[in-house]
């Protein structure tokens, strides 16, 4: 079994003696190893040297270029170890290993370099309203910011809170999810050799409620930033509420992918399969309900249908794999409990439906295509978050759009047609945080990316994250000494 630390602190990793964390390799449910949990003195612990490192200023008050260098640093460590780091993430989530090295990892070190250039680039406020004075504003570092990751893609969507956290000047304490530790663990372990200061980023492995609890609740956390399901992101953002810290929640989401009759057909296609069954189904953006205009519609699900079933379910490492496990038990079956109700009244499996065939072991789950009725079922207002499609048919790009926006979600949309005039109002009419156009995901870093209602109050991104990781600061200076009323004189 590997060694894992429960925690890296002042730059130095940590065995605890909490209750053990198992951690398991869901391509064949053998036990990769166990970390002991970070307890709340360990917690406390992590905190307190993030605290210290920020008001000692080894961090914060180092010049701009230093601290690019650092980060950019950190970003060559983790391309150095991205073999390594891609090799520990597939064993812990069943991730084809090629994704996750041809992506993820890179995307982990971009991370990095993209806030070191916008830091380089960073403007602030001037204002000469009233004649005799200067007023500017400054950005501060807001101090030690607390970081909560979930499991389905560890790697990008802890490296992006890091990256993005520290930029700015603050130090922070990560915890990762408890099912999926290992690889952002190596990653933090990695940057430690790249001259950040100890104590600027600390990690705690453990179970939510106890030790993410611990870390939410922690006085010294100045905010909080948590990618997660929707039902913890409200408990999360209570517990940051009550003690008024600012908190960023990236939560769940059932995305719309409206594929109009006058789509590139082979283009949307494409963009439908890539859109659901990426990174094994298990993503927050992903294009789970999937509209289709009544004109194409026959075509398109037959195509849709017979490329699922070709879809090449297997084991992460094998480079011809395209889905491999989901990535722990609970997970396997929440998935596997939409499909009795799949076949029930106003639904029908098309494709896949269950336990994917020639597999003893692991989660391994068919990619699966179900046509419904309505939008008001269970496949299409619950989020299943794994390669799991809920197909519909509209007539009128109306109805698109209502039955595009009729979910408690709003995290993305894609809309798929060759009209212009069709894209522009697509864009518009859908509601929610991202709308890609013509194309499956893509991020780029600037912008902010964020949900609407119940998928999350707050964005990443670029200027997203120097609003949140800053505080505003006003400054007002006189031009001239000033002729002050004399009280008392
Ligand atoms: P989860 O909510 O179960 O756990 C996420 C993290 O929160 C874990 O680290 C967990 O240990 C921690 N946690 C749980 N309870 C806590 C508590 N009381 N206090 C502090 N920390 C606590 O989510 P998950 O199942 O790991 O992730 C899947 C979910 O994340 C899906 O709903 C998905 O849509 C969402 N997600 C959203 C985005 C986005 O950007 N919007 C990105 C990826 C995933």
């Amino acid at each position: 079994m590997t060694t894992t630390p429960t925690a890296i602190i002042d730059s130095e990793s940590l065995t605890g003696t909490g209750r053990p964390v198992p951690v398991v390799d869901p391509a064949n449910e053998e036990l990769v190893t166990e970390i002991p949990e970070a307890d709340d003195a360990l917690v406390d612990q992590a905190v307190a040297s993030a605290r210290a490192t920020f008001e000692r200023g080894d961090w914060r008050l180092m010049s701009v270029a230093d601290r690019q260098k650092v980060l950019r640093a950190c970003a060559d460590a983790i391309d150095a170890a991205a073999d390594e780091i891609a090799d520990i993430e597939c064993s812990n989530t069943g991730i084809p290993y090629a994704q996750i090295r041809n992506g993820q990892a890179l995307r982990s070190a971009d991370n990095f370099r993209f806030f070191a250039d916008y830091i380089g680039q960073m403007t602030s406020e001037l204002y000469e309203q009233e004649k005799d004075y200067l007023t500017f504003v400054r950005r501060e570092p807001v101090g030690v910011a607390g970081l909560i990751s979930p499991w389905n893609s560890p790697l990008a969507l802890g490296s992006m809170k890091v990256a993005s956290a520290i930029a700015f000047g603050n130090s922070c304490v990560l915890k990762p999810a408890e099912q999926a530790p290992l690889g952002l663990t190596r990653l933090v372990e990695v940057i430690q050799g790249a001259g950040l200061p100890p104590g600027v980023v600390n990690l705690v492995n453990g179970f939510g409620a106890s030790t993410g609890d611990r870390l939410v609740r922690h006085p010294d956390i100045a905010c909080v930033s948590f990618t997660g399901g929707t039902r913890t992101g409200r408990i999360i953002m209570t517990a940051a509420g009550e003690n008024l810290k600012p908190s960023i929640m990236e939560l769940g989401g059932k995305s719309a992918n409206i594929i109009f009759d006058d789509a590139d057909f082979e283009q949307a296609l494409d963009g439908a399969l890539i859109g659901i069954f990426s990174n094994n189904g298990q993503q927050c953006l992903a294009g789970s309900r999937i509209l289709v205009q009544r004109g194409i519609a026959k075509d398109f699900i037959e195509a849709l249908v017979e490329r699922t079933r070709k879809v090449r379910v297997g084991d992460p490492r094998d480079p011809a794999t395209e889905i491999g496990p989901l990535a722990n038990r609970n997970h396997y079956d929440h998935v596997m409990s939409f499909v009795p109700g799949a076949n029930d009244s106003g639904a029908r499996i098309l494709a896949g439906g269950g336990r994917a065939d020639g597999f003893d072991k692991g989660f391994y789950f068919k990619p699966t295509v179900a046509a419904v009725d309505s939008n008001s079922h269970r496949l299409c207002q619950d989020e299943i978050f794994g390669p799991f499609a809920s197909l519909m048919v509209f007539d009128t790009d109306e109805e698109a759009y209502r039955i595009a926006n009729e979910s408690r979600f709003g995290l993305v949309g894609y809309a798929w047609s060759q009209s212009i005039d069709r894209i522009m109002t697509a864009q518009d009419r859908i509601s929610a945080g991202t709308i890609w156009c013509n194309t499956p995901m893509m991020r780029d870093l600037h912008a902010p990316f964020g949900g609407f209602r119940e998928s999350g109050v707050g964005a990443e991104g670029g200027r997203a994250a120097e609003m949140f990781f800053t505080h505003q600061k006003t400054v007002s200076i006189p031009r001239n000494r000033l002729n002050l009323r004399k009280l008392g004189a």
